[in-house]
């Protein structure tokens, strides 16, 4: 599997992973997209996609998130 972890998998550029404690979902705190999670299985998909849609997955999630929790990208957003 593609799995960069130090790279941010929306915007492409040097980000922090943080452990979630959930084997299938990673996190992320990068300067550009701020805190989000992703599941490994759209991680994988998202890889493949052009910027745009990148950034229109970030966007969908955040959107859809409560106030005050983490967005979360699955494989539905992709
Ligand atoms: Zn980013």
């Amino acid at each position: 599997m593609n799995w960069h972890s130090d790279t941010c998998p929306i915007s492409d550029e040097p980000a922090q992973e943080e452990l979630s404690g959930m084997e299938d979902i990673a996190e992320f705190i990068c300067p550009s997209c701020g805190r989000f999670r992703i599941t490994r299985t759209a991680l994988a998909m998202i890889l493949h996609r052009d910027p745009e849609a990148k950034e229109f997955a970030l966007t969908q999630a955040k959107m859809r998130v409560e106030a005050g929790e983490i967005p979360t990208i699955d494989s539905s957003l992709i």
